[in-house]
C-alpha cells in the first residue's frame, strides 16, 4: 500500500462565495470495502481512480496553471481500544489558516477545518472504510502500521492571468496509508538544488514548493538514496530540511539540534511534537542553525520527521561524493525511543497525557 492514492468514497468540499464558506459532503461510487477488496486489481483501481474526478471544478485555474494553493497532511489512527483518532488536527488547522493567509486567500476557519476532518473520516468509517488495529504492529513500533491519511487542500477558481485566488475551494479527501519510505534505500544525500529562498514561500505548505522537492528527490532516488536534504539558499552551508520532512541531528555532545524556524523552513507538527517528547525525556533540544560541516562531524544519530514519516532514521548522509555514516549505521537509540513514544501515543498503546488525539469514533 505504502503511500499511493486510493481515495475513500466520501470527500468534503467548501467553496468561498460572497464572504461565506458553503460546505458539502460528496459520496463517490463505491461498493463495500470487502467487495472492493475482492475485485480484480485493475477493476478495484479503476473504481478508486473514478473517485478522484470532480467534473464540476475548473480545469484552467490559478492552481493548475501556476501552482497557487496549499495543503495539509493529517493522520487518523486506529486505536488499540478499537476507536479511531486524529493526531493534533488543531495544529494543522492553524497552519492551514496561516498558509491560506500567506497566499492572500480567504483563510479557512480553524473550527470548520477540524470539524470537516472529523466528519469526513467518520462518514467513511461508517461505510466500513477504515483500517483496523492489529496487535502485530506493536512488534516493530508501528513502522508498518496502517492509518488514514487525510489531505485537505485549497483549489483556486477558474482564471488564466497570474493572480491571487479570492474564491477558492477547500477540499478534504482521505486515502489509506502504511509505511511511507520504501524499503531497501535508507541513506540521504545533500542536494545542490534550493528548496526555499528568504522571503519566499518555504514556510507555507504551498503546492509550488514541491516541484523542486520532487526533482531533487527523484535525482536522489536515481542515485540510490531514500531522501534528499536541502541546504540554505544564500550560503549553501546550513542544513534546512528534507524533501517534505524536517531534520534532526542528535550530536555527540548529547544535544538534539534541529534547524530553527524561519521563512525557509516548514513548521512541522511532528517536529514540534518530537521536540516536546525529547525534552520530556530530559534531552536538551536546540533549535538553531547547523552547518553541514558540524552535522557531518558531530552527529551520532540523524532522523527526519513528518506526518507520513514519523521519525525515520537517516543512517548516512552523502555530501559532495563522500558518505558519512552516523553511529553504527543502524537506527539510533534516541531516534527509536522517540518513534516508539510518538507512535504509542498515536495508536493508543501509551496514555495521551498531552491531549494530542481528537477521537472520531
Ligand atoms: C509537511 C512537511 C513537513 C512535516 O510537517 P508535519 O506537520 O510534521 O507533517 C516538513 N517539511 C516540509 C517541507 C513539509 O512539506
Amino acid at each position: 500500500m505504502a503511500f499511493t492514492l486510493s481515495s475513500y468514497p466520501i470527500s468534503y468540499r467548501a467553496k468561498y462565495l460572497r464572504d461565506q464558506w458553503k460546505e458539502e459532503f460528496l459520496e463517490k461510487p463505491h461498493k463495500t470495502p470487502e467487495e472492493e477488496a475482492a475485485l480484480p486489481p485493475a477493476e478495484a483501481a479503476a473504481l478508486s481512480d473514478s473517485r478522484n474526478f470532480y467534473n464540476d471544478m475548473p480545469l484552467v485555474s490559478y492552481t493548475t496553471q501556476y501552482g497557487l494553493g496549499c495543503f495539509e497532511g493529517v493522520k487518523a489512527l486506529p486505536q488499540k481500544d478499537g476507536g479511531l483518532a486524529i493526531f493534533r488536527p488543531d495544529k494543522n488547522a492553524e497552519r492551514f489558516y496561516n498558509s491560506m493567509k500567506g497566499l492572500f486567500m480567504p483563510p479557512f476557519p480553524r473550527e470548520l477545518f477540524v470539524k470537516a476532518l472529523v466528519e469526513t473520516v467518520k462518514r467513511n468509517a461508517a461505510l466500513g472504510f477504515k483500517p483496523r488495529y492489529k496487535t502485530e504492529w506493536e512488534k516493530d513500533s508501528f513502522m508498518n502500521a496502517d492509518s488514514v491519511y487525510i489531505r485537505p487542500f485549497s483549489y483556486a477558481e477558474g482564471g488564466i492571468g497570474v493572480n491571487i485566488s479570492s474564491e477558492p475551494w477547500v477540499v478534504v479527501i482521505c486515502t489509506p496509508v502504511s509505511a511511507y519510505f520504501s524499503e531497501g534505500k535508507s541513506g540521504a544525500v545533500i542536494t545542490e538544488r534550493i528548496r526555499a529562498t528568504p522571503r519566499g514561500t518555504g514556510w507555507i505548505k504551498a503546492d509550488s514548493n514541491y516541484v523542486i522537492a520532487a526533482l531533487a528527490k527523484h535525482e536522489a532516488a536515481e542515485a540510490g538514496y531514500m531522501e534528499c536534504v536541502f541546504l540554505d539558499a544564500q550560503e549553501h552551508r546550513f542544513v534546512e530540511e528534507g524533501s517534505s520532512c524536517n531534520i534532526f541531528f542528535y550530536l555527540k555532545s548529547g544535544v538534539l539540534v534541529t534547524p530553527e524556524l524561519g521563512d525557509t523552513i516548514l513548521p512541522g507538527i511532528t517536529r514540534l511534537s518530537l521536540i516536546e517528547l525529547a525534552r520530556d525525556r530530559g534531552v536538551e533540544v536546540s533549535e538553531r542553525k547547523i552547518s553541514i560541516d558540524e552535522a557531518l562531524s558531530e552527529t551520532r544519530e540523524c532522523f527526519v520527521s513528518g506526518t507520513a514519516a514519523g521519525a525515520t532514521p537517516i543512517p548516512s548522509l552523502s555530501y559532495r561524493g563522500k558518505k558519512t555514516v552516523f553511529g553504527d549505521g543502524k537506527a539510533g537509540e534516541l531516534t527509536m525511543e522517540l518513534q516508539k513514544t510518538l507512535k504509542g501515543i498515536q495508536y493508543g498503546t501509551l496514555p495521551d497525557s498531552k491531549g494530542w488525539l481528537t477521537p472520531v469514533v
